[in-house]
């Protein structure tokens, strides 16, 4: 077996290759150090970004991913904007860096519909950085297979200490690289 290709270690350290597929590449990256080397890089990464949904990052979180992965793709987009994130070849996460007026907010809800307004996903009281007015939100390469896939019509909600909502929208896009 050569060295599979970085999408495929992927799969393997998320569980989603088919047996015989997983039980070859373990095989190969007990004896191949640059495998052994990315599946474990890999596995902390995925780890790290526990579960299958975008998650939230809090800045601690979104400083240790920037520096394991210091070519991740983060894209900007301010509220009512729309960007496109790519993720595939090297790029397995990606990062959007949502601008929002988070500085007096105590409280900050997230919601993700499909174009035709379907909920994809949703977090309550999610983290955000005050000090930069940002909510960042990880995306990873494998969510392609999901139904999440393409775009995500995104609403925060962020809450003052007044009670008072302020509403910022998003468009983002993804676009996976096809296999
Ligand atoms: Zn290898």
């Amino acid at each position: 077996m050569s060295c599979p290709s970085l999408e495929t270690v992927v799969a393997w350290a998320l569980d989603e290759l088919p047996q015989a597929a997983a039980e070859l590449f373990e095989e190969h990256y007990f004896e191949c150090d640059l495998c052994f080397r990315r599946a474990q890089h890999v596995h902390r990464l995925v780890a790290e970004l526990d579960g299958s949904l975008p998650p939230l990052l809090t800045s601690e979180r979104r400083e240790k991913l920037s520096a394991a992965e210091p070519d991740m793709p983060a894209i900007k987009v301010r509220p009512g904007e729309r960007a496109t994130l790519h993720l595939g070849g090297k790029s397995q996460f990606g990062l959007w860096i949502m601008q929002a007026a988070v500085a007096d907010a105590t409280r900050v809800d997230f919601e993700a519909r499909d174009t035709h307004g379907e909920l994809l996903f949703a977090h309550q009281d999610v983290p955000f950085d005050a000090d930069r007015n940002e909510v960042v939100l990880a995306c990873q390469l494998h969510y392609r297979a999901l139904p999440l896939a393409g775009t995500f019509c995104v609403r925060l909600s962020a809450t003052d200490r007044a009670g008072t909502r302020r509403v910022s929208e998003y468009l983002l896009d993804h676009e996976f690289e096809a296999v």
